[in-house]
């Protein structure tokens, strides 16, 4: 037997060893219902095991135990904390490959390209972190020389953090890491398609942290995330997902008068110059609309605004690339593409391509092949498509579609190019591709987005702040100003020194 095929039996067995839980208090309990749902592998269409149905009465003992915690772990020292991050980080990384392959295993996501280094940050962000202890600091304030005044940062409470499933580990771990070392505790609840891999992660950090820090549930939106939300013991809420999902958190957090992060879609702009190198474009295209993950990210290059003169070598060679790609087996170590994550979502991602091929002098280019191989003929396999000829205010240049479909735009004029770039409901993130380095600075200080790069697409790294405007949400995450301005807040104390 390979390598490989010993560590699918191993992510199959962890799969069913973790199945029908979440994790409460340190411990692993059952819904209080008794009631599970199954966990498919994308790939197969086939059961790999369950999660816990969580509901209300989950949530409320989760929240109560995390409450408890709460005290104790702010009490803990920055120091201390950090250190325990660290640990948490030590061990993750110990357990990245296994925690990939079930990462693989459950969502779809090839193990080479996507969710070994996916994996791999989760560890990353825990050190990182927890070197940032000693960064909750206030400050004095020069108010009064009779009066000593300073400030100080808190933490928050019991932190609510709800996550998707097309990058669930990564998400999940921008979020705990910040509030857990400012001295929060938390409550997850994880992606109904993707509870698994995310619940290996808070047991292994289970080993670490007091019990009660980190609780993890699974279950639905409204059974499990909205009274979750709507706890009262519930201080924040930091949430990654839909638009839709996001407008109704922030309405439901109003109510409490809580703060909350959020992390929506994106329909980001490539931009493309005519004196730009092409192959490092090329490249950048491909990385950039996310074609390994089967354009399954917020941040997606789903608008490419090409220069005329470049546009036809430019899809030629974006083809090119994409065709030699193979689809198939996640767990394979030769697949580059693997699966779209649910039935539900393969079926939007095909009515959204059907839509473009109804467009009049539009264009599909179907690229790569889904695998032939017969275990795989329920596989929610998906061919990448590139669209010319669909203008930046059709449908499918202006929704998030969340699947491996791109919009290739040709375009004249740059102020043209820029107005069209934020012509859009979303501002995630923009890239520009030109050898012209004040074009890209000027095109830097007008793109509307929280993250414009230059001549290069590289995803969300710990350091950096990412977040969006517009619908794309509210606030940062990844970075030192993520922790202290999401994860806290800042007392003042006044000493009358008269
Ligand atoms: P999608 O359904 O397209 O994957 P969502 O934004 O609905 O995207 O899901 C992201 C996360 O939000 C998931 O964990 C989901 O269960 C959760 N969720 C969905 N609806 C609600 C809700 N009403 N309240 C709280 N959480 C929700
Ligand atoms: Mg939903």
């Amino acid at each position: 037997m390979g390598n490989s095929s010993q560590a699918a039996l191993a992510a199959h067995a962890l799969a069913k060893r973790l199945s029908g839980h979440h994790i409460i208090d340190g411990r692993f309990v059952p819904a209080i219902s008794g009631t599970t749902f199954p966990v498919i592998n994308p790939a197969t269409g086939k059961e790999i095991g369950c999660a816990a149905n969580g509901s209300a009465e989950d949530v409320d003992l989760a929240v109560t135990v995390a409450s408890k915690a709460q005290a104790a772990w702010a009490q803990t020292s920055a120091r201390a904390r950090g250190k325990a991050l660290n640990e948490c980080a030590r061990r993750l990384a110990e357990h990245a490959e296994e925690i990939a392959q079930l990462l693989a295993l459950e969502t779809g996501k090839a193990i080479r390209t996507e969710s070994r280094g996916e994996a791999n940050l989760v560890g990353e962000c825990f050190s990182f972190y927890g070197g940032l202890t000693s960064e909750l600091k206030g400050e004095t304030v020069p108010f009064d020389p009779k009066m000593l005044t300073l400030t100080q940062r808190e933490p928050i409470g019991v932190v609510a953090a709800i996550i998707p499933w097309n990058a669930p580990l990564m998400l999940m771990a921008l979020k705990i890491a910040p509030a857990i070392a400012a001295g929060n505790t938390v409550v997850i609840k994880s992606a109904e398609e993707a509870p698994l891999a995310v619940l290996r992660v808070i047991e292994i950090v289970n080993e670490v942290l007091p019990a009660g820090v980190a609780n993890i549930l699974s279950g639905d939106g409204p059974g499990c995330g909205a009274p979750l939300v709507a706890h009262p013991k519930v201080r924040k809420v930091t949430f990654t997902g839909s638009v839709d999902t996001g407008k109704y958190i922030a309405q439901a957090a109003a109510e409490k008068l809580i703060p909350v992060t959020l992390e929506l879609g994106g329909k980001s702009p490539m931009i493309v110059m005519g004196d730009a190198d092409l192959d490092k474009a090329v490249e950048g295209a491909v990385s950039g609309m996310r074609f390994t993950r089967q354009g399954q990210s917020c941040t997606a290059a789903s608008r490419m605004f090409v220069h005329e003169s470049i546009i036809d070598v430019f899809v030629e060679k974006v083809k090119a690339k994409v065709n030699a790609m193979k689809m198939g087996d996640p767990l394979d170590e030769s697949t580059d593409i693997g699966t779209i994550i649910s039935r539900a979502q393969f079926d939007r991602v095909h009515s959204y391509i059907q839509l473009g091929e109804l467009v009049p002098g539009a264009q599909s280019h179907h690229l790569s092949n889904v695998p032939s191989d017969p275990a795989f003929k329920d596989g929610l396999f998906v061919q990448p498509v590139m669209f010319t000829g669909i203008s930046n205010d059709h449908q499918l240049s202006r929704e998030e579609i969340f699947g491996p479909v791109t919009c290739v735009i040709a375009f004249k004029d740059y102020e043209d190019v820029i107005q069209q770039a934020n012509d859009s409901d979303f501002a995630l993130a923009a890239t520009i591709w030109t050898n012209n380095m004040k074009l890209a600075m000027d095109a830097t200080q007008r793109l509307q987005a929280g993250l414009v790069q230059v001549n290069q697409n590289i995803v969300v790294q710990p350091g950096l702040s990412y977040g969006g405007l517009k619908q794309s949400g509210l606030g940062k995450e990844a970075s030192l100003e993520a922790m202290l301005e999401h994860f806290t807040h800042k007392k003042t104390i006044i000493i009358n020194l008269a």
